[in-house]
């Protein structure tokens, strides 16, 4: 029973994960969202059973069906990327026995919490493709989703009867978030991180809450310096290459979200 669910919820992620590429592409390119989808390379439109998440890819080889020229493999990836991230929100916030037992007691602040978490999904998704592919963290996109993920923070922990002193940590949380990076970028005068940084530390603060904005940001930093030293070690960069580090920030954030507190525990039995 619970299948049907479990689905339903990577049927999500795979349809918004199609979405996210579009909206990428277009925020990228200045396109309105209006308008029908349409081969990059050549212009013709994409027909509905040609624009099917993963299947039409594997079903095209890859290929345009009228120039024959490469899809990207962001497409796929990202489809099938967001379509796990879903399930894994979805399986976290509601376990087997919740379509097992008639019983089950769900909460209104489950559902908003999965609304919380599968916009946070979608939003990271955007920042690491975006800042992998043309480093940049755009406002446009961060600005509004800190302000619907600390409404909805804020939802939750009203329904749960904690708003206070969640509230407080809760800004306090953005707030650190938010400084980090501020502090960096004042010190370095802006050459080490850029503004966008500042904004997705924000973000990630009012998403996350205290303390695990600190795991985040510890992990995307060990993440960060683990790939870099790879990608130095296999003379693929140079030190003092530009680094995305929007991309690490996303990975580490849902990282948090998911599995922050088995982070914490395992990074402070190591002392
Ligand atoms: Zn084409």
């Amino acid at each position: 029973m619970e299948i049907i669910f479990y689905v339903f919820a990577s049927g999500m992620g795979l349809i918004i994960g199609s979405f996210l590429n579009c909206l990428i592409w277009r925020l990228h390119t200045g396109e309105s969202l209006n308008g029908r989808s349409h081969c990059p390379k050549c212009g013709r439109q994409i027909n509905w059973y040609d624009n099917i998440p993963v299947l039409s890819f594997l079903l095209l080889r890859g290929r345009c069906r009228y120039c024959r020229k490469k899809i990207s493999w962001q497409y796929p990836i990202v489809e099938l990327t967001t379509g796990l991230l879903f399930l894994i929100a979805f399986a976290r916030i509601f376990p087997k026995e919740a379509f097992l037992s008639p019983a089950y007691p769900f909460r209104p602040a489950d559902f908003l919490a999965l609304f919380r978490d599968w916009f946070l999904i979608a939003v990271m998704v955007i920042v690491f493709i975006y800042d992998l592919r043309w480093y940049l963290i755009l406002d446009v996109i961060t600005l509004p989703a800190a302000a619907v993920l600390f409404l909805t923070n804020l939802g939750i922990m009203v329904l749960e009867g904690r708003a206070w002193p969640g509230l407080a940590y809760l800004l306090l949380s953005g707030i650190i978030g938010g400084s980090f990076f501020l502090l960096q970028f004042l010190i370095s005068r802006g050459r080490w991180i850029g503004g966008g940084d500042i904004r997705l530390g924000f973000l990630m603060g009012l998403a996350l809450g205290w303390p695990q904005v600190l795991t985040a940001i510890f992990l995307a930093y060990f993440l960060g310096s683990i790939v870099g030293l790879g990608l130095i070690a296999s003379g693929k960069k140079e030190w003092g290459s530009k680094v995305p580090l929007g991309t690490f920030l996303s990975v580490a954030t849902l990282a948090a979200l998911f599995w922050g507190e088995q982070i914490l525990n395992w990074y402070l039995n190591l002392f």
